[in-house]
């Protein structure tokens, strides 16, 4: 099993002109440039099982502004949230948020990005990274941003937020293998970029941006990689070719994290 596994790995990176140890080694660094050309569509992606508090207290963290590393970050408590994806189960640690956004979509980058950042039992790490634009005001980060931990090191109190709310109500995403965009860089994290985006009022945006005018992103990382989605008619690559390859890739991965839980 184990060699038919390595053998669909080699068809996949082949198949889209990767080197192989992209795929086995997961050296890759993020933020990346999402684009139509480095996306396969599969529309059999495992689905997102989120089980996120309605009404939890966050501490709400300024780790450092204006420092361009830094971030405004909101710790949740133990058992706020948990996401369920292919069968593990990774525990809420925190989100906070990053702007201009740090994964562009075909080279644009929105507004601001917000990190879902998440942990198995296992230790591995998985980020959900939902983006936004300039646009209506946003109720649901709202108890975050009009009271703003506004000097490095301040910290607030925000009860009774409701996570749930962050999440758009079409789940499809953007999936690879990268690494955290601050130090250490740690690799071998699970990003799923959410294709739908929110938005946030100007005033919104500028109370963030007083605290990190210079942003506080990490620049685009080399990628020669790929990306799989199930969101339709994103990838460039011709459909059946696009679903065949984005199939394929799959099948080893699922393969591979049976054969490690095993
Ligand atoms: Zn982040």
């Amino acid at each position: 099993m184990q060699s038919v596994t390595k053998l669909l790995l080699w068809g996949c990176a082949l198949a889209i002109g990767v080197r192989s140890s992209t795929v086995a080694h997961a050296a890759v660094q993020s933020p990346i440039n999402i684009t139509s050309y480095n996306t396969y569509y599969n529309p059999a992606l495992p689905a997102f099982n989120f089980n996120y508090s309605s009404s939890t207290t966050l501490d709400v963290h300024n780790t450092g502004s204006p420092d361009t590393e830094a971030t405004v970050k909101a710790i949740v408590g133990a058992g706020a949230g948990s996401l369920t994806l292919g069968g593990t189960t990774y525990d809420l640690l925190q989100f906070h948020f990053h702007a201009p956004a740090e994964h562009l979509i075909n080279g644009v980058a929105s507004a601001l990005e917000l990190h879902f950042v998440h942990r198995s039992a296992g230790g591995e790490l998985l980020v959900v990274g939902q983006l936004f634009v300039v646009g209506a005001f946003n109720s649901s980060i709202d108890p975050i941003f009009s009271d703003l931990p506004l000097v490095s090191g301040d910290q607030k109190t925000v009860d009774g937020f409701n996570l749930n709310a962050l999440l758009p109500n079409t789940l499809t995403s953007f999936r690879y293998d990268g690494s955290l965009t601050t130090s250490p860089y740690t690799g071998g994290v699970k990003w799923n970029v959410l294709t739908t985006h929110s938005s946030l009022s100007q005033t919104q945006l500028d109370g963030f941006l007083a605290l990190f005018p210079n942003g506080d992103s990490r620049e685009e990382q080399d990628f020669d990689g790929f990306v799989l989605t199930d969101l339709h008619g994103f990838s460039s690559v011709p459909e059946p070719t696009s679903m065949a390859i984005g199939l394929l890739c799959v099948i080893p991965i699922v393969a591979r994290a049976r054969q490690k839980r095993s």
